[in-house]
């Protein structure tokens, strides 16, 4: 069988806003899509499970593997090392999935020099009342490290200018919405339906 590639993306925004879920419920919902999992220095949150939200390693162990060269982008996000690792990342969108990257934007400018045809969205919080009332919810942050996030995400959502497509999460079902028509519009464009339907164009045009 052959197989069309699939599209990198990169989805950013800042914390609190909704992200993660509208990733998952967006993953749920197709099979073909499939999300990084990248590597921190950052301690565990209770409920996250090493290797499925992050792989957690030592600072030490990341330093390594940025001198093997093992990542395609990196960052310092509120003094953890972040990166995405090269291994699989081709292979999976040679096997005609698409993939997303949940990184920030510094990430998000390494990947845009190296891989052009990545398309980029950025999340944006419906008011900052809500990001704030999201990120004390969680109850998996300290006041102080909720307050040292919202400085962030003001500059982090600053940088929103750069990304090919912007969503508003007020309401969850309509973000999702937006998220699903954005990978169905890539997902049907001419040259990977021409992949995709080979047979059928062959037949059709005799
Ligand atoms: P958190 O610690 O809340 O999971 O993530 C903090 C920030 O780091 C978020 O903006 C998230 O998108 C970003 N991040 C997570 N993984 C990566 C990565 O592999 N590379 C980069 N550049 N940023 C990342």
């Amino acid at each position: 069988m052959t197989h069309s590639t699939g599209t990198l993306y990169i989805i950013s925004a800042p914390s609190g806003a909704g992200k993660s879920s509208l990733v998952k419920a967006l993953t749920d919902a197709d099979e073909q899509i499939r999300i990084s999992v990248s590597h921190t220095t950052r301690a565990m949150r209770p409920g996250e499970v090493n290797g499925v939200h992050y792989h957690f390693v030592e600072r030490t162990e990341f330093v390594k593997m940025i001198e093997h060269g093992d990542f395609l982008e990196r960052a310092e996000v509120f003094g953890n090392l972040y990166g995405t690792s090269q291994s699989h990342l081709q292979q999976t969108l040679d096997e005609g999935h698409d993939l997303i990257l949940e990184i920030d934007w510094q990430g998000a400018e390494q990947v845009r020099q190296l891989m052009p045809r990545a398309r980029s969205i950025f999340i944006l919080p419906p008011s900052l009342e809500a990001l704030h009332q999201r990120l004390k919810n969680r109850g998996q942050d300290s006041d102080e490290i909720i307050e040292g996030r919202m400085r962030e995400a003001v500059s982090e959502m600053s940088h929103y200018v750069d990304y090919d497509y912007l969503i508003i999460n007020d309401d969850f079902a309509h973000a999702l919405d937006d998220l699903k028509a954005i990978f169905r519009t890539n997902q049907l464009q001419q040259k990977r339906q021409q992949q995709r339907f080979g047979k059928l164009l062959a037949e059709l045009l005799g």
